[in-house]
């Protein structure tokens, strides 16, 4: 049976409804292994009990969707920056430590009603802020490939935790490739949908204007299976577009008809100055397969690519210091109690002087700076306007071809520690996945295959706004021509043949 941990939601959901594998046995086997293997790779923050909080059997309100195939039954790893009810919510922050949220995020809520069981929540950096899990509040992920380097971040545990096999899918959050990115470097599937097709009620909020639900998994199918349940309009979410009768499952058997897109590989981030020269060489690799298959591949330009990490920085800092000016130590969490003997000012300088790191204090600091009067106009509005000028020009690409391809992370995964000295070291790593959250469209990362040192690599496809389904079709006709599948990294499958399930 423990073999079960190794295969893609959709195969072991298959099993469960021929009746030969019992839903919650499994849930409790992914419990048991998950912890088996917690001490290595340290992907949750909070893991569930033992016996499932909620019934296994789906309860959905499944006439709203109309017989579409669905994401049953599995056990499934939330980001800890997505609120769950009667399970402790931190965001990967001390501030928080101790907040357990009296609801679901509406994502939680509709997993939950289609019958999924929660393994538990993800370890990230603080409130979704790096790229590599080692700015969490409380310890760092380690890759399951090699755990001398980290998952990538922010969502670093959610795709240790898919990699590791310690739950099938995982939801994450995506601001600024936080899903994509930690990934590519755990060889897993990553989705950002677009903006509002996932409501965001519920998600802890980091920059509103750029942040998504998005998803972890081992393969497009599962994606495609969690955006049925996921995907749906929500009067909680004001932002909320999601169109209520999609089908993801269904649209990828639509992929014959794509053989004769075009995709157009973003020439600036294929730059040999700003990538590993192994990342490049599996894109090339990639393409040609995609080309093999019957895509017809073409170069195209996007000089703005300059600009995407200052104006995202800005921008995602901006936002974040007004987000984070609600956490004063009395609203919310349990970790710094009040103390009555001091005024108010005192009371919130010492909550928010212990109670955020570093790296959330920079950017603080660095998005008041941007807002302040006098500066605004040299740093905020001009990011504004990048941002514009950004998504004009990925709008005026979707003209002339139908898909966008790059690589999704610059780099292999690199050593913990590696790049913690300099804070823009660590913002390099994002100049791939910032452009679809400026420009508001979806983005795929797939995995294309390892390198010598055995470190996989992603890559990235993006489709126009709106065109999710596709997107998961064009990532489905990859997959299948690469035939890569989900690949178990070596210490975990050491593990797994010594676990007595
Ligand atoms: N690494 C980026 C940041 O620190 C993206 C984070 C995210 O998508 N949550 O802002």
């Amino acid at each position: 049976m423990k073999e079960l941990l190794r295969l893609p939601a959709h195969r072991v959901q298959a099993l469960i409804e021929g009746g030969e594998v019992d839903a919650r046995e499994l849930f409790l086997l992914q419990l048991r292994f998950a912890r088996f293997v917690e001490p290595e790779v340290s992907s949750f923050l909070t893991l569930a009990d033992e016996e499932p909080p909620h019934a296994s059997e789906p309860q959905v309100e499944l006439a709203a969707l109309r017989g579409n195939r669905i994401l049953s039954q599995i056990p499934v790893s939330v980001k800890d920056i997505i609120a769950t009810r009667d399970l402790a919510t931190s965001a990967g922050s001390r501030i928080l430590s101790g907040y357990v949220p009296p609801y679901d995020a509406t994502a939680v809520r509709l997993l939950k009603e289609a019958g999924n069981f929660i393994v538990g929540k993800t370890n990230l950096d603080e409130f979704g802020m790096g790229s590599s899990t080692e700015y969490s509040g409380y310890f760092p992920t380690h890759n399951p490939w090699d755990l001398s380097r980290v998952p990538g971040g922010s969502s670093g545990g959610a795709a240790s935790s898919v990699a590791a096999l310690q739950s099938f899918v995982g939801l994450g959050s995506d601001t600024g490739g936080s899903v994509r990115q930690p990934a590519a470097l755990c060889g897993v599937v990553g989705f950002k949908p677009t903006y509002g097709f996932i409501s965001r009620y519920g998600l802890i909020a980091y920059a509103s204007s750029l942040d998504h639900i998005g998803i972890t998994a081992r393969e497009v199918t599962d994606v495609a299976l969690m955006m049925n349940v996921v995907a749906r309009p929500d009067p909680l979410d004001a932002t909320s577009q999601a169109p209520p009768d999609a089908d993801y499952v269904a649209a990828l058997d639509k992929r014959g008809e794509l053989k004769s897109a075009k995709i157009g590989v973003v020439k600036e981030l294929m730059d040999p100055e700003l990538m590993d020269s192994e990342v490049i060489a599996l894109c090339e690799d990639s393409l040609r397969i995609l080309g093999s298959a019957g895509v017809d591949v073409v170069r195209v330009s996007l000089p703005e690519v300059r600009h995407l990490l200052p104006a995202y920085y800005i921008l995602a800092a901006a936002e974040a210091s007004s987000n984070l000016a609600r956490y004063d130590g009395i609203r919310y969490g349990l970790g710094f109690p009040a103390d009555t003997s001091m005024d108010l000012q005192k009371q919130y300088l010492r909550v928010r002087v212990s109670g955020f790191g570093e790296e959330v204090k920079r950017r603080i600091l660095l998005g008041t700076y941007v807002l302040s009067a006098g500066y605004a106009e040299a740093y905020y509005n001009q990011a504004r306007q990048l941002r514009r000028l950004v998504a004009a020009s990925v709008a005026d690409l979707f003209s002339k071809v139908d898909f966008l391809f790059s690589p999704t992370s610059p780099f292999l995964a690199f050593k913990l520690g590696e790049r913690m000295d300099d804070p823009t070291k660590m913002y390099a790593c994002d100049v791939c996945v910032v452009l679809a959250n400026l420009a508001n469209v979806p983005a795929i990362s797939l995995p294309a295959g390892l390198s010598r040192s055995n470190l996989p690599v992603g890559i990235q496809l993006m489709a126009p706004s709106g065109e999710d389904a596709r997107l998961l079709a064009m990532g489905r006709l990859y997959e299948e021509a690469a035939a890569f599948g989900f690949r178990t990294p070596p210490l975990v499958a050491k593990k797994l043949d010594e676990f007595k399930a």
